[in-house]
């Protein structure tokens, strides 16, 4: 195994330790639901969660796929929960969030994808906290006809996320099982049915990609009309998984910032600890307050 690059400076995570990250955990926990902040390992942890902002994942935390980046447990998932929607509204409402991330494992086990599954959490959500805005954060359907995303459109959540998550040289190796341009066209399916909805996409840097590979990923994904973009340091979960090719300067962030704005982007994060659910919530206020 080649060494891996020694983290720098700028990748800094403070332990969780303040009394709003207890009450978040605390709750999540009463209401069985399991968070991508815990899932993935996230760096954002302590800062999130005490300001009452969390990344749910629905569906349970084992996943059909396995690509090479991501923490979750690979297998055969569990029957889906009828009461998790409720149970997710639930805590949404108790959290006084006022902006949720709802995601999931892939679910290839099911003839919908999850769709369904997700439009009855995005409508229990709405009916016990109708003034939260829902982000939603999907697995890709391509296993699936038209019809499953067609049905989680139709549920209006405010903001449509599906990561392209690298560049498509690096799919066999990063997210094999995933199509890049499935995964585009989807982001584009979305715009086209419904274009009240924002689409959003990221990406992770440092698996390998160079800055043109980076760039065009950006023109794609505006060719495909998306909105938003996230862009952040790759970090390794374990070292099992795949291995951190370099840790991108924060100078080199700015200027991948730079260029997105220039192509048109709504809104842009692009840091080495952005994640595709950072900050989401204060993002989308602002957004809709301009
Ligand atoms: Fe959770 Fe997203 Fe915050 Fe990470 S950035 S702790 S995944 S809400
Ligand atoms: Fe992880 Fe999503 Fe890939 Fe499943 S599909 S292994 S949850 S990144």
């Amino acid at each position: 195994d080649q060494e891996q690059p020694k983290k720098p400076s700028w990748i800094r995570v403070k332990a969780p330790t303040s009394q709003g990250y207890k009450e978040t955990r605390d709750i999540l926990k009463a209401n069985r639901l399991v968070t991508v902040c815990e899932e993935a390992g996230c760096p954002n942890v302590g800062e999130c969660w005490s300001a009452g902002h969390a990344t749910m994942m629905i569906m349970g935390d084992i996943c059909t796929r396995g690509c090479s980046f991501c923490n979750v447990a690979t297998g055969r998932p569990d029957a889906l929960d009828v009461f998790e929607p409720g149970r997710v509204a639930h805590a949404v409402q108790t959290l006084g969030l006022k902006h949720v991330v709802i995601t999931s494992v892939d679910r290839d086990d099911l003839a919908d994808g999850g769709a369904e599954h997700f439009a009855q959490t995005i409508r229990a959500i709405r009916h016990r906290a109708p003034d939260t805005t829902i982000e939603i954060l999907t697995p890709d359907f391509l296993k699936c006809d038209a019809s499953a995303l067609e049905m989680v459109v139709a549920a209006k959540p405010d903001v449509f996320n599906h990561n392209l998550e690298t560049v498509p040289g690096l799919y066999p190796t990063v997210r094999p099982g995933a199509r890049y341009f499935h995964s585009l066209r989807l982001l584009q399916r979305v715009k086209e049915i419904d274009p009240t909805i924002f689409t959003k996409s990221g990406i992770m840097v440092g698996l390998g990609e160079d800055a043109q590979g980076v760039r065009q990923v950006m023109d794609d994904m505006r060719a495909a009309d998306v909105d938003f973009l996230t862009i952040g340091q790759y970090l390794q979960p374990t070292p099992k998984h795949h291995r951190v090719d370099r840790f991108v300067t924060p100078e080199e962030f700015a200027s991948y910032e730079k260029a997105a704005w220039g192509k048109g982007f709504l809104m842009v994060s692009a840091t080495p600890l952005t994640r595709s659910s950072y900050h989401a919530g204060e993002d989308f206020a602002r957004l809709r307050a301009a």
